[in-house]
């Protein structure tokens, strides 16, 4: 019998994780490994169609090529839900924990979160067997902390460890789906790229994931969201993929003073680049931007700032969440009133464009915007090392 299973010794490549390999670097891996070329497509599917767990569960593959792949290394690499925290209104936060030991924060909102979703309507109403949930939205986290230091958020405290690998983001999604047992197709999936850390200082990895989340796992970018603080050349390359999430804008402010109080990143691009960068982006049929407003009691909720954010936003087409500023420890702002609120919702429907106030969801368990912070340490934290080097010396298979 051929030996065309077993893998070469003197080809074996450094053995990593396997999740976030895309089909040119399956193609290079299986070539390298001695094997035909439709093994990478193979291993695609089964990565992220059935999204396997272990190298064991390949089905598809020979069985001497899952030991060979096992015993040279190889192994799946998704992060783990290291924690669970279930809130009151049925959102979980799990704590994920990397290759590494670096640990980031993604929360399931059953039901969504009221916020994100364009096309509800159109949408056929489908009742899962056996499940209370009949759509769900994940957000998913793009860093290990953030760089940005926006004033009112708690994942600013942590400042940046790393950027998350394309693997580690898709990995977030695909171990909820699977905790919960998710068949795209069936279930309305939306994401979110609002958990921790800023996806627009993460581009290129950002990106990738975005990619394998649609040819892989199969979840249409329509569904999608990313949120960025504003970082202007990222917007601009960002207008320019031919797949893309939508965009949401955090504005959180009506002029470029308010804003670098609370946002000090503004004074690297202001308001009006950031808006002229958003206009390169060539809208689809029924998309729009949205434009995250946090609001902060007695800072940006009063009824001339309604009016500048509508100076803003004319001419493009365009939607407003508010968001009710979520208190963290060590954070001195104080929250809107309920009138406040009202008020600023009002001004801005009567001015033309529709705006929602977010519902917190999972607050109880911080789970909510801007809540998101490693509740444990990893001991001791890991040196910084190179990624490749942090994820191959990783010991077990997760
Ligand atoms: N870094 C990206 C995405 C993650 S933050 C960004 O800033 O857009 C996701 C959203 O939560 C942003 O709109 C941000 O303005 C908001 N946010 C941050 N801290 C918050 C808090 N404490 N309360 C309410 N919203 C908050
Ligand atoms: Fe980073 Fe977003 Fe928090 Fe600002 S709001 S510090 S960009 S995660």
């Amino acid at each position: 019998m051929s030996q065309q299973h077993e893998i070469p010794n003197a080809v074996t490549p450094p053995a990593g994780p396997l999740f976030g390999l895309d089909i040119d670097d399956l193609t290079a891996l299986m070539l390298r490994l001695g094997q035909k070329r439709y093994r990478a497509k193979q291993i695609h599917e089964a990565l992220y169609r059935q999204r396997v767990e272990s190298v064991e569960q390949i089905a598809v593959f020979p069985v001497a090529l899952r030991q060979g792949m096992t015993d040279a290394g190889f192994r799946i690499g998704q992060p783990a839900i290291a924690q669970t925290a279930r809130s009151v209104d049925g959102t979980e936060r799990y704590l994920m924990r990397m290759a590494d030991g670096e640990t980031v924060e993604t929360v399931w909102m059953p039901d969504g979160d009221g916020g994100e979703e364009p096309d509800v309507a159109d949408e056929p109403q489908f009742e899962t067997p056996g499940s209370s949930y009949r759509r769900a939205t994940i957000c998913v986290s793009s860093q290990v902390g953030c760089a940005v230091n926006c004033q009112f958020c708690l994942t600013a405290k942590l400042g940046i460890r790393r950027n998350l690998t394309a693997g580690e983001i898709v990995g977030q999604v695909a171990a909820v789906l699977n905790r919960h047992a998710v068949a795209i197709g069936k279930n309305r999936i939306n994401l979110v790229f609002m958990g921790m850390g800023e996806p627009f200082l993460n581009y290129a990895e950002f990106i990738k994931a975005v990619r394998l989340l649609v040819t892989g796992l199969g979840i249409p970018e329509s569904r999608m969201t990313v949120s960025t603080s504003g970082i202007e050349p990222a917007i601009r390359a960002f207008a320019l993929e031919p797949i893309r999430p939508r965009l949401a804008l955090s504005l959180n402010a009506s002029n470029d003073t308010i804003r670098e109080g609370i946002m000090p990143i503004t004074r690297k691009w202001n308001i009006r680049k950031l808006l002229d960068a958003v206009g390169t982006i060539p809208l689809r049929t029924r998309e729009w931007i949205t434009f995250e407003y946090v609001l902060l009691g007695g800072i940006n909720d009063l009824p001339e700032h309604a009016r500048e954010v509508l100076d803003l936003l004319a001419g493009i087409r365009s939607k407003v969440n508010l968001i009710v500023w979520n208190p963290g420890p060590g954070i001195a702002y104080t929250q809107p009133s309920a009138e406040a609120v009202a008020r600023f919702q009002k001004l801005l429907v009567h001015g033309g464009i529709p705006t929602y106030i977010r519902r917190p969801r999972g607050r109880d368990i911080y789970a909510a915007c801007g809540q998101l912070k490693r509740t444990i340490d990893p001991a001791p934290a890991p040196p910084l090392v190179a990624l490749s080097e942090a994820s191959r010396s990783a010991a077990p298979a997760l």
